[in-house]
């Protein structure tokens, strides 16, 4: 605890408050007590209250069995969220629930399709979740109801061909995903033919999982869904499960491609919550790339904070970014809890996504038992594994959206104790402007969800997928998206993958198109990780990201054991990799280049221009950094890998030379963070501001940092002054430039309030370092980046000063709007 207190939110926290805190004060001052001294870490505490439950009687219309099942399960009476969304599904309206982690939303549909089912012998329904343990544990759930003549079943990549052939001849509620839906279901609809005729219920569960490409893919299945269920007679109702989003109504409509209700008064009781804003210290006899000076990492930090709470006995959950990070989080903290006694260690372990299913189900059970106190996870566990009456969660680095934030808090604090939330900020300017702006993280609706179900990238495949379906006829393409759907459908015509007739468009080949799209957006199949002495298959990673994360010599980690990186083959999809525990971590480093091939459209402020359009991205893994676990570089290893080209979408401004030129005088003042004069580079500035907005974007946009990347150059060959580059990292686009472009000065606004607010001296990765940078963080100029975006913001029209109100309208006054196409 630092001498003193700190002032934080509307009360002065300290040990002897005298106030009769609740668990999560209590738990914080175990927390802090354990904080070196000279360490002040703390940046906020925010107390939320308490909410009261509303509850309901049970409608009058659900099946009396049903009721008397949840009654069962410890329902004795719902919330008045959950029947809302019921009757309203019960009813024939397409609805969303979008309350809170832990409210009940399963009973919302649960309660009208079982109804349906035992109404009527023939009747079907759907359930879809983003990932297979979500979707286990619903349909567990749904057995342990145990309703006769129900017979839920999964139908995913785990199930065996004994089991397919039953439940495609009686299953009547099938739990599956987007992905078999896109391989199994729709291509070979006519097998499905008794599910589809009686279709009453389609459930999307987490549907707020379906952002980017990814959700741009899915909304294009659920209209083909809709399209085949059609031909068969059926006309499904949505249920659309969401975490608490911006306007859920406007996303359930946008992903379903029809008109959803929102039902978002949460009527489930919560305790109060302690959320800490934490950043961790700076170190200061360590040096990282280029000399910088380096903070105690988020993960080691967070595993500290965990150890601590698991000696108080509390029930603690830390979230990391990686599946690396949730390895290292549960080691670290084991190692800490080995010199308080021997049997806590084993009492913390580690969870995340790409363990295969038995391992999975072993760590849950343990969950479930409370045998196991302290649990690090990637946010798999975000999704599905159902958690109560945890005492903390530990968040170590912003998990990209508020939405997975507030998820993430929500797994704490549901019995009416009271919790305590920790976020601890990774070294990264967009979690450096949230620990030091609580406003933007506590205060600050969840953002808009983005997905773009028009990218042509997207569609196109979608097109050709739902015409091998059934004809796409005239009246069907509304539905895809009217014009842009009819112009692709003509190119689709003109290379020979359709064909016109007086019926409508038919797909030509004997083989269908569905294998070869993507619906993860990750092109292509998976490269598989083999341990090359054993066999054993380790896990899968995206084929996208294999030349970033299993180069040859990349650390490996799985299960807390480390592997190291021999081989990879990506014609044959395989990463080889043997057994072996280094010192070092690695970085990839990779080159990238940038050309406009279209711009979309371009504003004129005087002497900044800014514009969105569509660009060519040439990148390279060219080789790694070796790295300490302090963040201090041994050295730098070449690889020959090759070039892949991307076309996508992209944001950026221009700036004149003669407004550039101002930027040496203004260089010459002193740095932010006292750190005296430096030397302005008119691309060290560039650079850096290019990083930091990489960095702050997902604040605006759903994605997340590794959704995009950037570019800067003094003089770019295609515009011919300084440009600033910053572009989706998908096929064709994912919105996210798009929204960057729309939100452009509120982004560059806090931008430079991240850079201008982290107390290093001339730059580090809180602030304007970037952990995939191609030339290895060199040029950065912190204080030129803040010069470049004051020049940028006066032009728009948006002052330097970083006073301007948060919002999603960029300040046009000066703009002359261009739009050309
Ligand atoms: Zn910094
Ligand atoms: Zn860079």
């Amino acid at each position: 605890m630092p001498t003193g207190g700190v002032r934080v939110g509307c009360q002065t926290l300290g040990v002897d408050t005298g106030v009769d805190d609740g668990i999560g004060r209590r738990l914080l001052t175990r927390v802090l007590a354990g904080v070196p001294a000279g360490e002040s870490p703390l940046t906020h505490v925010a107390d939320l209250p308490a909410r009261i439950a509303t509850h309901t009687d049970w409608p009058s219309w659900a099946d009396p069995a049903v009721v008397d099942a949840l009654r069962g399960t410890g329902v004795p009476r719902p919330w008045t969220h959950q029947v809302d969304a019921a009757t309203l599904a019960r009813t024939g309206h397409h609805v969303v629930v979008a309350t809170g982690t832990g409210s009940g939303k399963s009973l919302a549909y649960q309660l009208p399709v079982l109804t349906a089912l035992r109404a009527d012998p023939k009747a079907t329904a759907l359930y879809l979740s983003p990932t297979k343990a979500l979707g286990a544990d619903q349909l567990r759930s749904v057995k342990a109801l145990d309703l006769a003549d129900t017979r839920p079943a999964s139908y995913d990549g785990d199930t065996s061909m004994g089991e397919r052939d039953w439940v495609r001849a009686h299953g009547r509620w099938v739990f599956t995903n987007p992905d078999m839906l896109h391989r199994g279901f729709l291509p070979q609809h006519a097998r499905w033919a008794r599910l589809w005729r009686r279709l009453r219920y389609v459930v999307i569960d987490e549907c707020h999982a379906y952002r980017g490409v990814f959700g741009s893919h899915v909304a294009l299945l659920l209209r083909r869904l809709r399209r085949v269920a059609a031909k068969y007679g059926a006309d499904p109702v949505f249920v659309l499960a969401s975490a608490t989003v911006a306007d859920p109504g406007a996303l359930a409509s946008r992903l379903t491609g029809v008109t959803c209700a929102a039902v978002t008064e949460d009527g489930s009781p919560r305790g109060a919550r302690t959320v800490a804003l934490w950043e961790p210290p700076l170190l200061p006899k360590l040096a990282g790339e280029n000399g910088a000076p380096v903070r105690r990492a988020a993960g080691t930090e967070a595993a500290r904070i965990m150890a601590d709470l698991v000696i108080e006995g509390a029930r603690t959950l830390t979230f990391v970014r990686s599946r690396r990070g949730a390895e290292l989080a549960a080691l670290t903290a084991k190692r800490v809890l080995s010199e308080v006694s021997d049997s806590l260690p084993r009492r913390v372990a580690a969870y995340r996504s790409g363990y295969l299913a038995e391992d999975r189900r072993a760590l849950e059970r343990s969950l479930d038992s409370g045998e196991l106190l302290g649990v690090a996870s990637t946010n798999a566990l975000e999704l599905g594994v159902d958690i109560a009456g945890l005492d903390a969660v530990v968040v170590a680095g912003y998990p990209g959206t508020l939405a997975s934030f507030w998820q993430q808090a929500g797994r704490a604090g549901r019995s009416g104790d009271g919790a305590l939330v920790v976020f601890v900020a990774r070294e990264d300017p967009l979690d450096t402007y949230l620990v030091h702006n609580p406003h933007a993280m506590l205060d600050r609706p969840v953002e808009a969800t983005v997905l773009d179900p028009s990218n042509p990238y997207v569609l196109a495949p979608h097109l050709a997928c739902a015409a091998a379906e059934l004809p796409l006829t005239e009246s069907c393409l509304d539905d895809f998206g009217g014009p842009a759907a009819r112009k692709l459908v003509d190119e689709l015509v003109a290379e020979q993958t359709l064909r016109r007739r007086p019926a409508g468009w038919y797909w030509t080949s004997r083989e269908l198109p569905h294998a070869s799209v993507d619906i993860r957006g990750s092109g292509g199949a998976q490269v598989a990780v083999v341990e090359a002495d054993s066999g054993r298959l380790l896990g899968t990673v995206d084929p996208a990201s294999a030349c970033w994360s299993v180069h040859p010599g990349a650390v490996h980690l799985h299960q807390g054991a480390s592997f190291v990186v021999d081989e990879l083959d990506l014609g044959e999809g395989l990463a080889l990799v043997h057994a072996e525990n280094p010192d070092w971590t690695t970085q990839p480093r990779d080159v990238v280049d940038i050309s406009v091939v279209r711009v979309v459209e371009r504003r004129d402020y005087g002497g900044v221009r800014t514009f969105l359009g569509e660009v060519d991205v040439t990148s390279q893994v060219v080789g790694y950094l070796r790295r300490l676990p302090t963040g201090e570089v041994l050295d730098q290893v070449p690889l020959d890998l090759p070039a892949r080209t991307l076309r996508t979408r992209a944001v950026w401004y221009t700036i004149a030379d003669d407004l550039l030129a101002g930027l040496g005088k203004r260089g010459k003042r002193n740095a932010p963070g006292g750190a005296g004069v430096i030397p302005t580079h008119i691309p060290g500035a560039l650079h850096a501001a290019e990083h930091a907005a990489i960095g702050l974007l997902p604040l605006f946009a759903t994605c997340d940092r590794w959704d995009i990347g950037g570019v800067s150059t003094a003089t770019h060959a295609d515009t011919g002054e300084a440009t600033v580059f910053v572009h989706d990292g998908h096929p064709g686009g994912a919105g996210f430039a798009d929204r960057g472009f729309a939100a452009l000065v509120p982004w560059l606004v806090a931008t430079r309030e991240a850079i201008f607010s982290c107390e290093c001296p001339a730059g580090c990765p809180s602030c304007v370092q970037s952990p995939k940078c191609g030339n290895g963080n060199e040029p950065l100029d912190k204080a030129g980046a803040v010069a470049v975006l004051d020049i940028v913001l006066t032009a728009l029209g948006a002052g330097g000063d970083g006073d301007v109100q948060h919002g999603d309208s960029p300040v046009q006054a000066n703009a002359r709007s261009t739009p050309i196409s």
